[in-house]
């Protein structure tokens, strides 16, 4: 039997997501070992084959025309195409861009701007149908096997779509927020990490992005009631997913 072709996609980030995929999952091996992997950018030698595609893994936030252009073709060759990562899922880092007027952060930054052709940051899914989200900056494991593995069984992925809090619950942990008053993103986050950070007394960041249906505004409130300031509430709810819905909502209701 053929093993399923699989390629991986990269754009605007910092290639995280595809090491963490290739490299810094021990166990992932076995997996990725039942795939044909036929492209990935940062890990095999030679161009993008025209397909097709069992699988394409897309990492990277869009920020140019070609990318929309790439994008849509690999979209057409491949039969299920994943977002990797809070960048492709969600806009990630390279999102916050989207905060600021356009051009303002390129004049910052570059000295000419006459090679700059970026356009406004987005999450994959504002240019392609996705089939499967794999969140996080970089993934966790969980998602990972899940996504790999229910290619293999021919199954739809498992994705988990409730809070942090509840694998932070799981794990037993004390509530660094209610205990401490640390600010934790957790109540507002999409599980999947299994609570990574609070189990090692760290607040969570919300890198695997805003959960759907999240009481984003009592969790900015409460941060106020710690001491937060509005812009860091802000930033707090728009690190990762500046151009979801969820996180601007939070982001504007901060200062109710
Ligand atoms: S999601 Fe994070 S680790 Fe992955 S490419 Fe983007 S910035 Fe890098
Ligand atoms: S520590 Fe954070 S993730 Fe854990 S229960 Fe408290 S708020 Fe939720
Ligand atoms: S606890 Fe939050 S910041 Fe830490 S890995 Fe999980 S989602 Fe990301």
């Amino acid at each position: 039997m053929n093993k399923p072709r699989l390629g991986f996609f990269k754009y605007s980030c910092c290639a995280g997501c595809e090491f963490q995929t290739f490299y810094f999952q021990k166990h992932l091996a076995e997996t990725l070992a039942a795939f044909d992997i036929v492209y990935a950018k940062m890990v095999l030698r030679g161009g993008a084959p025209e397909g097709p595609f069992d699988l394409a893994l897309v990492e990277g936030t869009i920020t140019e025309a070609w990318q929309v252009d790439e994008l849509k073709k690999v979209r057409k060759n491949s039969t299920l195409l994943f977002a990797i990562g809070a960048c492709a899922v969600n806009g990630g880092i390279p999102a916050i861009k989207a905060l600021a007027p356009e051009l303002e952060v390129e004049e910052k930054v570059y000295k000419d701007l006459s090679t700059i052709h970026s356009i406004r940051p987005q999450p994959i899914n504002v240019y392609v149908p996705v089939d499967g989200y794999i969140r996080g900056c970089p993934p966790g494991a969980r998602d990972l096997y899940e996504a790999l593995t229910s290619v293999l069984a021919q199954k739809k992925p498992g994705f988990l779509t409730y809070s942090v809090c509840v694998e932070c619950k799981l794990e037993r942990n004390i509530c660094i927020l209610v205990a401490y008053g640390m600010p934790c993103m957790g109540p507002v986050t999409n599980a999947g990490c299994g609570a990574l950070c609070p189990t090692y007394k760290r607040p969570c960041y919300s890198c695997f992005g805003a959960m759907k249906q999240a009481n984003a505004p009592a969790l900015a409130h409460k941060f106020r009631k710690l001491g937060l300031s509005e812009d860091d509430i802000r930033r707090k709810f728009t690190m990762f997913d500046a151009n979801s819905a969820e996180s601007r909502k939070a982001a504007d209701f901060s200062e109710d």
